[in-house]
C-alpha cells in the first residue's frame, strides 16, 4: 500500500501551501484502499478565498464577450482532450465504471459547449421610440461571486452544470466539490486555467460543513448553487437565502418508472436494469421505483431479473457493468435496507449482498438487488437508499399509478413505458415531476433546456444550466433613456406614462 496523496485547494491559480488543521481520507472504493487525505478547508481559508476571488472579479466582469468566449472555446478543446483522464479520476475515487464516468464528463462538456455561446445568450432587448423619444434597452449583469457545492455521486458533472455558465456571464466562482471524491474537480479547474481563465476567477476549496457554512455566511458570496441530499439542500437554501443570497439547492430523489400493460417488456425490462443499477444506483435520475400496472408485474419482473444474472460487479476499469459505492459506511447502508425491506414483508427476488465481485483488496461492493410486492409504507419505499436496489410495487391501474408518483415528496425525475401515445400525453401533463421521461429512463435534459426536479427534489426557482442558468448567474438591468431635444422637459410631478 502506497502512502496516501495530499489533495489540497486551488487558490489564485495555485496549490495551497498551508498546512490543514483537519484532513478525510479519500478512497478508491473498487480496492478499500485510503488513496488521498484531502485538507479541510477553515472558514479563514474559505474567507481569503473569496476575498481574493472578489477581488480576480472585477476584472473579470469588464472582460469583453468576446475573450471570455475564447476562454470558454480553449476549455472546451481541453476538456473533450483530457475527458479520459478526468473519467479515470472520477473511476478511482467514486468507483463508477470507465464507460459510466466517461458519459459523465460528456454531459458536463456539454454545458461548457453550451457557454461558448455566451455573447448570443447574454443579448438584451430594445425598445426604441417606447414614449415619444424615449428609449429602453436590458442588459443582464454578472452578480459577483458565486459559490458552487457539489455531491460525490457527479464529481465531474455536476461542478460542470454550474461552473462554465457562472463564468460565461461574468461571474467569479469558489467551487466546494464533494470531500469524498475531489480530484476531478481540482482536475478541471486546472484546465481553466491552463484555457486562460485569469487566477482567482475560480478558485477551489475543499471541505466539509465548516466551509459550507462559511460560504453561505460570507457577505461577498452573492449567490448559491448547491446539489446534495434533500437534508442538506433544505438547510443551504434556507441559511444562504437568510443572509441575503440567490440560491438555487437540488436535493434528493425516488425517481419512480411506470409501466403500462402495453409496454414493450423487453424494452422496459432493459431500461428498469439500465437505470436502476446503472452507477450503483448512485444517480438522482436513477429509477429506485418500478411501478407495474397489472397483469404485466410477474412477466416484468422475470424479465428483469434474468438480465441482473448476467450483470457482472467490480473494478470499475476491469470493463464492469457496475462498480462498488462510494464508502464502506455507505455500501453498509445500502445493506441495511435489504434487511430492512425483507423484515418489512417484501419478496427479495435477487439478493445483491449474495454476489461475487471481480475486484483485488476489500471493496465496498454489494450486488445489484431487486424486491418485488413492496408497498409504500416500506422502508425500502419512503427512503432514497441510493444504491443498486430496486423497488416494484404493482398497482392495478394507470390512475393508482400515477397517484403513487404524485403523492410521493420527491419530484425529481419519472418515467412512463407504454405504446399508448395519449396515455404517454395524459401522463406529462398530470404528473408532478420536473423531469419525465417516455419510453427515456434518465431524461436527463440537454445543456440547452434546463435541469430541476419539484417538491423536495429542489429548493428555489431556477433550474441548472440552459436559459435557467444563464438568468441564475446574472441580474437584470432595465435602461429608460431620453436625449432631451429641447433641453428643458417642463415640470410634471405625476407618474411617468408612455406617450
Ligand atoms: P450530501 O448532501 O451529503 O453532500 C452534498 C454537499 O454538501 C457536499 O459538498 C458536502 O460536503 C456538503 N455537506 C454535507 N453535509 C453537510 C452539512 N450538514 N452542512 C453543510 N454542507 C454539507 O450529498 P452526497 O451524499 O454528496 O450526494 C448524494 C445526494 O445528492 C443524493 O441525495 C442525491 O439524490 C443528491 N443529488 C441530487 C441531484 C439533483 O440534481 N437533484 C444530483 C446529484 C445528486
Amino acid at each position: 500500500m502506497s502512502e496516501p496523496q495530499r489533495i489540497t485547494h486551488l487558490i489564485d491559480g495555485r496549490p495551497w501551501q498551508g498546512t490543514a488543521e483537519r484532513t478525510a481520507p479519500v478512497h478508491n472504493p473498487a480496492t478499500g484502499e485510503q488513496t488521498g487525505a484531502v485538507d479541510l478547508a477553515s472558514a479563514d481559508l474559505v474567507g481569503a478565498a473569496v476575498v481574493s476571488a472578489k477581488a480576480a472579479w472585477r476584472q473579470w466582469r469588464d472582460v469583453s464577450l468576446a475573450r471570455r468566449s475564447q476562454v470558454l472555446f480553449a476549455f472546451r478543446e481541453l476538456l473533450y482532450a483530457r475527458r479520459e483522464e478526468i473519467a479515470a479520476l472520477v473511476t478511482a475515487e467514486h468507483g463508477k465504471v470507465l464507460s459510466d464516468a466517461l458519459g459523465e464528463v460528456m454531459r458536463g462538456l456539454e454545458v461548457a459547449e453550451f457557454a461558448c455561446g455566451i455573447p448570443h445568450l447574454l443579448k438584451g432587448g430594445f425598445s426604441e421610440n417606447a414614449s415619444t423619444s424615449v428609449d429602453v434597452h436590458s442588459v443582464r449583469q454578472p452578480l459577483g461571486v458565486v459559490a458552487v457545492i457539489s455531491p460525490f455521486n457527479f464529481p465531474a458533472m455536476v461542478p460542470m452544470w454550474f461552473v462554465p455558465l457562472a463564468l460565461a456571464c461574468g461571474n467569479a466562482v469558489v467551487l466546494k466539490p464533494s470531500e469524498k471524491d475531489p480530484s476531478a474537480a481540482l482536475a478541471i479547474a486546472a484546465l481553466w486555467k491552463e484555457a486562460g481563465l485569469p487566477d482567482g476567477v475560480l478558485q477551489v476549496v475543499n471541505g466539509d460543513k465548516e466551509a459550507v457554512d462559511a460560504l453561505l455566511a460570507h457577505e461577498d458570496i452573492a449567490a448559491v448553487s448547491f446539489v446534495g441530499s434533500t437534508p442538506v439542500a433544505r438547510y443551504v437554501y434556507e441559511t444562504g437565502t437568510r443572509h441575503g443570497k440567490r440560491v438555487q439547492a437540488l436535493g434528493g430523489a425516488k425517481n419512480h418508472m411506470l409501466v403500462l400493460p402495453d409496454a414493450d417488456l423487453d424494452l422496459a425490462a432493459d431500461a428498469a436494469v439500465n437505470a436502476g443499477f446503472g452507477s450503483a444506483g448512485e444517480r438522482c435520475m436513477a429509477i429506485s421505483v418500478l411501478v407495474a400496472v397489472e397483469p404485466v408485474a410477474d412477466d416484468l419482473v422475470a424479465r428483469i431479473a434474468h438480465r441482473m444474472a448476467g450483470l457482472r460487479t467490480g473494478d470499475g476499469t476491469r470493463g464492469c457493468d457496475m462498480g462498488p459505492l462510494v464508502t464502506r459506511a455507505h455500501r453498509d447502508k445500502v445493506a441495511s435496507y435489504i434487511e430492512a425491506g425483507t423484515e418489512a414483508g417484501a419478496k427479495l427476488v435477487v439478493d445483491g449482498t449474495q454476489g461475487e465481485f471481480d475486484a483485488d483488496g476489500d471493496g465496498f461492493f454489494l450486488g445489484p438487488t431487486l424486491f418485488d410486492d413492496v408497498t409504500p409504507e416500506m422502508p425500502v419505499y419512503t427512503d432514497e437508499i441510493f444504491g443498486p436496489v430496486l423497488s416494484v410495487v404493482r398497482v392495478s391501474s394507470y390512475d393508482e399509478g400515477l397517484a403513487l408518483i404524485n403523492a410521493n415528496p420527491y419530484g425529481n425525475g419519472t418515467a412512463i413505458f407504454t405504446n399508448d401515445g395519449g396515455a404517454a400525453r395524459r401522463f406529462q401533463h398530470e404528473v408532478e415531476v420536473g423531469m419525465i421521461g417516455v419510453n427515456v429512463p434518465i431524461p436527463v435534459p440537454v445543456s440547452y433546456f434546463s435541469f430541476g426536479g419539484w417538491k423536495n427534489s429542489l429548493f428555489g426557482d431556477t433550474h441548472a444550466y440552459g436559459e435557467d442558468g444563464v438568468h441564475f448567474f446574472t441580474r437584470p438591468k432595465v435602461v429608460t433613456t431620453r436625449w432631451p431635444d429641447p433641453s428643458h422637459g417642463g415640470l410634471n410631478l405625476g407618474f411617468p406614462t408612455n406617450e
